[in-house]
């Protein structure tokens, strides 16, 4: 059966060793290292839509297919794993949060952590023109599951008519912040409009999947080689993660 890994970066850059969340962090020389391997091992780099055309339309899958995603929308990005990306034909999907562009992670600072500054619109046009593709990540980043309704209505449709303004395009993609959803969350995703919807549910992606609700591969800062490496071969298994982050 063809399988796709849908790999998650948050941050890449250069950081002290990360005490704690250390899934959110990936330094920019163990990145370079998992480029190089990628190429150097002949995997298929798709972009998200060429991957779920392949998983759930007509399309063909490669036998190693790879997805890149981005979590969050760091400015970083454009200074570390951008060019990286650039220097091996990567596509890559970076999910932003709309309410957010320019500012700080504020969800991380009212959770006692760093708030790093996230990439403003300027930025964010500027990657567009060179390929890279968005998709939502709410509004404010919230627990989904923890705010009423009409919060959720608006983190998850006015995200994205937000970025569809800034863009002049489509979004078609979503992803829940900090991995948390339900069924009733699933359905406002799909009546927005999004054609799919990433977790942070460990595994790989297959035809079996609801593309509301597939699964990633989350690659974090202690991550060698050999861990990428079974991270691609191994961690297929399906693993639902509790909401955390
Ligand atoms: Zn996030």
């Amino acid at each position: 059966m063809p399988k796709i890994s849908i790999l998650m970066y948050h941050q890449v850059g250069i950081f002290p060793r990360p005490d704690a969340h250390r899934a959110t962090f990936c330094h920019i020389r163990r990145f370079k290292a998992q480029m190089a391997y990628l190429h150097f091992f002949g995997y298929k780099v798709l972009s998200l839509p060429t991957a779920l055309e392949g998983l759930f339309g007509k399309g063909d899958l490669p036998h190693h297919g790879v997805v890149l995603t981005f979590d969050d929308g760091y400015e970083n990005f454009k200074h570390y794993a951008f060019p990286v990306l650039k220097q091996y034909h990567f596509p890559a999907i970076v999910f932003l949060v709309a309410g957010l562009l320019g500012k700080n992670a504020k969800w991380l600072e009212d959770d006692g952590r760093s708030g790093a500054p996230l990439m403003d619109r300027k930025t964010i046009l500027d990657l567009r023109a060179h390929n890279v593709l968005f998709g939502s990540h709410s509004l404010t980043h919230p627990l989904l599951t923890h705010i009423d309704r009409q919060s959720q209505k608006r983190e998850i449709a006015e995200s994205k008519s937000a970025l569809e303004d800034l863009l002049n395009e489509k979004i078609s993609y979503f992803c829940y912040p900090s991995g948390d959803y339900d069924e009733a969350v699933v359905d406002l995703v799909r009546e927005a409009g999004y054609e799919a919807a990433l977790t942070c549910d460990r595994g790989a992606t297959t035809p079996f999947d609801n593309p509301l609700i597939l699964p990633r591969k989350a690659i974090s800062f202690g991550d060698s080689l050999i861990g990428y490496f079974w991270k691609l071969h191994m961690k297929h298994k399906k693993k639902v993660q509790p909401a955390k982050q």
